[in-house]
């Protein structure tokens, strides 16, 4: 016999007076006066359970309930009833009903939880969470979480499935697939002193594959990236892998904007989120950082940098004497204080700007303190008309002979402002896409260029010639997915040529035979007859995390490290025996 007829979140009306068996744990227990309810809780929902003396088979049916604390185990037998005139709760699914026990068998007991399970589990300390996280997940709210991210991951596939594509798995146990990050290594028994690498992304693997003829392919895959932990990010993590053959940036950006527009749609009724662009607006890098000072930037609010170089130009204030002066205008702000206006300074100068000229628009004009005393009227009246401000308005400017520090200060200024003044709406996912990119960034402290994206990723037909001559102008077939100033997925059109692969290896430093050694296997294959081909890899613990409307990515994880990228459940890593050592030909040197 099975252990319930019903789950506790499938009761309805028109089941009463039928005979049901559920199963589930104690979520809240009350005693009201010889009558004990239970809330009865299983993944599916709560079921409202009344134990009645006068209902019940045996005396000892109800001691053994009186005996009932949350998360025991049980299962209760007994009649679907409506709950009395005025005792429905409208906010249960089940609300409407009760079950009158029979009986009640207990399952299992449970020693009482270090922390409530009734709640969302907010305000408890997240590594206690994390240890008991088998308790942790039995919250309505990770659960849910844990069915977002299901529900995302099926539609996903579904959908690829639809338009031809096929899930390939690849090796974890592989070489190493530089992203950026440090390897993960794994020594090998049987070859002492060698190492496999865990794949920073399937990133060859996928252009293997496309070599070998397999044209769409897609998979669900686990990135392993040894980097310092933040909120969204984890030393193993998955993304949406893609790699198509035969097809241009747009083929690959209309197909995903369809998928997440699709999703987005589809699924409302479960995460909640309304899409704010039909299409995806597409921004240039460069249009990016001019008009947003980021190349994630969160499109939810506009607040976006005007450049007011012409307007300040010959200025008698010194700190406009540089090559440009651009800023932001926060709306509202103008009842800032000059100490409030510091620390936005001294925020300003942490993110490499050598100052931050604040300006308080008052209702007859720019306050005349501070640099607002040294301002020209008519360079007052330039920045005002450029800033589109009004009386009580705050302006920010940064000045610099760098442009590249005035734009990302300024987009960090911007993306504090949006949260300190909640612009961005928390119901909607601002999809767009950024294309165009670099396909080198400069290294100083290492003295090279590094790829922005990878060194996979093709550069511009046009720009080819650049490659040697003049790399840092070079852009590449590389583009992102931004979503609510996340970098949510990014991807690119390859290099399919062995020769335009061994040129950008070069540029960044790798020498031929460093590259051979590395990247022989992917160097011959081009060779063999290597179609054109690109792709994209959408994370999607950040994606989940949004549509979640969760904080960071643990919380739609089952099993995440803590911040010091520990599981702290099982207590790994771990110490290990001498004797696995000795098998893997490794001696400590701590
Ligand atoms: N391999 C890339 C990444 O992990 C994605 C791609 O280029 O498809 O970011």
């Amino acid at each position: 016999m099975s252990y319930k007829t019903h789950t506790c979140g499938e009761l309805r009306l028109e089941h009463a007076g039928r005979h049901v068996t559920l199963a589930g744990w104690v979520h809240r227990r009350r005693d009201h006066g010889g009558v004990i309810f239970i809330d009865l809780r299983d993944r599916f929902g709560l079921t409202q359970v009344v134990i009645n003396p006068a209902n019940v088979r045996s005396p000892e049916v109800f001691a053994q309930a009186e005996a009932l604390r949350n998360e025991y185990v049980i299962q209760v037998e007994g009649v679907v009833a409506q709950r009395p005139a005025g005792m429905a709760n409208p906010k249960l699914a089940t609300g409407e009903i009760e079950v009158i026990a029979h009986d009640v068998t207990v399952l299992n007991p449970a020693k009482t939880p270090p922390f409530a399970i009734d709640d969302d589990g907010r305000n408890v300390d997240e590594n206690l969470r994390l240890k008991y996280r088998y308790l942790d997940l039995r919250r309505e709210r990770m659960a849910r979480n844990l069915i977002i991210r299901h529900t995302f991951v099926k539609f996903i596939r579904d959908y690829l499935d639809a338009r031809g594509f096929i899930e390939v798995e690849t090796p974890i146990l592989f070489k190493t697939t530089p992203e950026g990050a440090r390897d993960y290594l794994v020594p090998s028994r049987v070859h002492p002193g060698c190492f496999y690498a865990l794949p920073q992304s399937p990133q060859q693997l996928k252009q293997l594959l496309m070599v070998a003829g397999v044209e769409r392919y897609f998979q669900i895959a686990r990135c392993f990236r040894d980097e310092d932990q933040r909120a969204d990010r984890q030393p193993e993590f998955t993304q949406l892998d893609l790699e198509m053959s035969f097809v241009d940036r747009d083929d690959v950006l209309n197909l995903i904007e369809g998928l997440f527009t699709e999703f987005t749609e589809r699924y409302a009724h479960l995460h909640g989120k309304r899409l704010s662009f039909k299409p995806f607006p597409r921004l240039t890098y460069e249009e990016a950082m001019e008009r947003f000072g980021s190349d994630k930037p969160d499109l939810r609010y506009g607040m976006e940098l005007f450049d007011v170089t012409a307007e300040t130009r010959g200025s008698e204030f010194l700190p406009f004497r540089v090559a440009h002066v651009k800023g932001i205008c926060a709306a509202g702000c103008a009842g800032y204080t000059r100490k409030q206006a510091d620390e936005l300074t001294e925020f300003a100068r942490r993110q490499g700007a050598k100052g931050l000229v604040v300006l308080w628009h008052d209702p007859d004009g720019i306050r005349n303190t501070g640099a607002g005393a040294k301002l020209s009227q008519a360079e007052k009246d330039g920045i005002v008309a450029k800033a589109g401000s009004k009386p009580g308005d705050l302006i920010l400017l940064v000045a610099d002979d760098d442009r590249r520090v005035v734009n990302t200060v300024l987009g960090e200024l911007r993306h504090e402002l949006g949260e300190r003044l909640k612009l961005a709406d928390d119901g909607v996912m601002a999809f767009a896409w950024i294309v165009d990119f670099p396909l080198f960034e400069w290294n100083a402290e290492e003295n090279r260029w590094d790829p922005s994206h990878h060194m996979f990723t093709a550069p511009k037909d046009e720009h080819l010639p650049l490659l040697e001559t003049d790399p840092g102008s070079v852009r590449s077939k590389q583009y992102d997915l931004v979503c609510n100033g996340y970098e949510v997925g990014g991807g690119s059109i390859r290099i399919h040529r062995r020769d335009v692969q061994e040129r950008v290896m070069r540029l960044i430093g790798l020498e031929i035979e460093e590259a051979r050694r590395k990247f022989g296997h992917l160097l011959e294959a081009f060779e063999y007859g290597a179609p054109p081909h690109g792709g994209i890899a959408p994370g999607i613990d950040r994606l989940t995390m949004l549509y979640c409307g969760e904080p960071n990515i643990r919380e739609v994880m089952a099993f995440p490290k803590n911040q010091q990228a520990m599981d702290v459940m099982a207590g790994a890593p771990s110490p290990v025996y001498e004797q696995q050592l000795k098998e893997l030909h490794i001696r400590l040197a701590l």
